[in-house]
């Protein structure tokens, strides 16, 4: 590349991130060349979204534990998921946890360091009756533990997120997955706009909401973009980016090959997109990132401030003690009341430092899913 492109693209990358420090909107062109322009260096780029993140996170990184509370047999049909009725993957159903079961796993979230304790249910969405006892068990954890928590039941309307607000919630999640034309090609049972409605009854009931994509699912750039975008126009104060895992038994992984797209380098430039366009936001490296980002799931902690750890709803991740020394070999700290060196020493010693560099996905069995913390 001849010296004077290589310096307009540099100042490119560095008038990136002071226009996101400003709160200014990236144009449709910026945000491609972010995406697919190879003449845009990654490493300035990074330094760029670097920029933006130490501006409002610093160097903090903040762990998030997901716990698969309801596990399948979901009547929707989401092309991507292992839950789905469409699906017929070997997974571990069962209906949702028991309250004390959900606590002790509350409180071992809380011990391992986690910032955020994080509830999924499988479902279209909570009967009234679920919705009640959802908020019997937030009230629990909150009485308890310092931890902030997460809830991610489905589709929900006014009422429903008022009673959880009230009960001490603190986060919704609800993710928007991908662009509003990609939508229909990965779902059939809702839509893009029963989606958005779940986010707005949760924003006007003061929940703060979280709602992340998932990309590798067979969208173009413009879909990336889009959605991104709509993020932004949301004002989401936490958005998980999670890089599609090819799952037996779920269609999707009839249809569409996300190692075609998904290289690490793309998954990093999307990383970048999002933090330039969410400068405030927490921005998670969620699921996937050890199967898609591979050796360079470190530089992703340069865009993102937060990240999953032990593993995802029904797949394994790196462990907690891999996670904890990738951020602190970075050069991060984690958000807690903790320290991350002493996590790391009793990480350590509760388990082997293996390595699990994730080269297939693999599924987590029975005692993964539901770890025996009760007495
Ligand atoms: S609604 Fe949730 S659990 Fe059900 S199929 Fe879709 S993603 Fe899976």
């Amino acid at each position: 590349m001849p010296l004077k492109d290589l310096i307009e693209n540099l100042n490119f990358c560095d008038d990136l991130a002071q226009n996101s420090i400003k709160g200014q909107l990236l144009t449709i062109e910026e945000c491609e060349r972010i995406l697919s322009d190879s003449a845009v260096p990654l490493l300035p780029l990074l330094q760029a979204a670097y920029q933006v993140r130490y501006r409002y996170h610093q160097n903090t990184v903040s762990i998030h534990i997901i716990n698969n509370a309801k596990n399948g047999n979901c009547p929707e049909d989401c092309s991507y998921c292992v839950q789905a009725k469409s699906s017929d993957s070997p997974i571990a159903d069962y209906p949702i946890k028991s309250e004390s079961e959900l606590m002790a796993e509350a409180k071992a979230a809380y011990d391992n360091g986690a910032y955020r304790y994080c509830m999924v249910f499988a479902g279209r969405g909570p009967s009234k009756g679920r919705v009640k006892k959802l908020a019997s068990i937030i009230k629990e954890i909150k009485k308890n533990y310092p931890i902030q928590v997460c809830l991610s039941p489905g589709l929900i309307d006014d009422d429903d997120a008022n009673h959880l607000k009230k009960a001490g919630l603190d986060r919704l999640n609800h993710n928007l997955n991908t662009s509003a034309r990609h939508y229909q090609s990965i779902c059939s049972t809702h839509t893009y706009d029963d989606r958005l409605n779940t986010l707005y009854a949760a924003q006007k009931a003061g929940l703060e909401t979280c709602s992340g994509m998932i990309v590798g699912m067979g969208e173009s750039v413009a879909d990336i973009i889009e959605v991104v975008l709509k993020l932004r126009e949301l004002n989401t104060p936490s958005i998980p980016v999670n890089f599609y895992i090819p799952l037996e038994g779920a269609p999707l992984k009839e249809k569409v090959d996300p190692f075609h797209a998904l290289t690490p380098e793309y998954c990093l430039r999307i990383l970048c997109l999002v933090r330039l366009l969410n400068p405030t936001a927490e921005i998670r490296m969620a699921a996937g990132r050890e199967l898609h980002l591979r050796g360079m799931q470190g530089m992703g902690l340069y865009p993102a401030n937060s990240l999953f750890m032990e593993g995802y709803l029904n797949t394994t991740g790196t462990s907690i003690p891999q996670t904890f020394q990738m951020i602190k070999d970075g050069g991060f700290d984690i958000k807690s009341d903790k320290q991350l060196d002493q996590l790391l020493a009793v990480a350590n010693c509760n388990s082997a430092l293996t390595d699990t560099a994730m080269s297939e996905p693999v599924f987590k069995d029975v005692e993964a899913l539901r770890p025996t913390y009760l007495a």
